[in-house]
């Protein structure tokens, strides 16, 4: 009732494209070396900016300025399935969730892993994904596509939003967890008003909650 689902390949392939089309985006991997930072001000490239915000998820075990924070990952994986037969525009919530994608086409997850810390699919988790299906999907279907990837998780199951404890110009909005879709709109609103009218980030997502951590490294 009153839900909806947020076909985020779509809003990242179009997202993307209104920010090229303004110049606005480079897509290349982040360079830590070539980061200056300057009094007031950032240098990366040719391009100077006030702040910078780091938002790379997982990604975040490759940044030397944010990866004291307990950030530990849960792998997760994802089938999707043709049913011709299933006929179902409603989800499904059992062992493992059914999501109707349109054309016969249905998504079925999701695994939670604590210790793989890649992005590469495996036959095991497949194997678990379709052991659970197959107790309540009663028709022919085949799989079709298969993906896995890490989810951003935190030790305290909490975003980690906020100013860097030494460089003011830096920023983060990261640990969005298994719920990105849901937290991210908040969690954005409360960075941007950090940002832009110093106003104190909500101290269940604040990252200030881990300071403590930085300076112990
Ligand atoms: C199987 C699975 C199912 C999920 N289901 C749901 C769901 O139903 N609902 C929901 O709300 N959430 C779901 N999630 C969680 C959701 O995907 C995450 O919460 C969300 O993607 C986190 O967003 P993010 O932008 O912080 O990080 P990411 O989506 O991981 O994006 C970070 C980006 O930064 C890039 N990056 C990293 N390092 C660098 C670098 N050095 N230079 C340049 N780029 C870099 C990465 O390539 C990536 O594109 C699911 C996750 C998984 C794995």
């Amino acid at each position: 009732m009153h839900t909806g689902r947020i076909d985020t390949a779509v809003l990242l392939l179009h997202y993307g494209k209104y920010l090229a089309d303004k110049d606005l985006l480079l897509r290349e991997t982040f360079d830590f070396e070539a980061l200056k930072l300057r009094d007031g001000f950032v240098e990366y490239g040719g391009f100077k900016a006030k702040n910078i915000v780091f938002a790379t998820g997982f990604g975040i075990k490759n940044n030397p300025y944010f990866n004291y924070l307990p950030l530990n990952g849960t792998k997760g994986e994802l089938l999707t399935i043709k049913a011709p037969a299933l006929k179902e525009e409603r989800v499904i919530k059992s062992s493992v969730f059914i999501i109707p994608l349109g054309k016969d086409m249905y998504r079925v997850g999701a695994t939670y892993k604590w210790k793989d810390k890649s992005n590469t699919p495996t036959e095991e988790c497949k194997q678990e994904l379709l052991q659970k299906l197959n107790t309540f999907l009663k028709c022919p279907y085949e799989v079709v596509d298969h993906v896995a990837g890490i989810r951003p998780t935190v030790s305290d199951r909490k975003p980690l939003v906020g100013r860097h404890p030494e460089h003011e110009n830096m920023y983060l909005l990261n640990g969005l967890g298994s719920r990105g879709v849901m937290i991210a709109p908040m969690a954005s609103m409360q960075l941007y008003a950090l940002i832009e009218n110093k106003e104190a980030v909500v101290p269940e997502m604040d990252l200030s909650r881990f300071t403590k951590k930085h300076f112990r490294n």
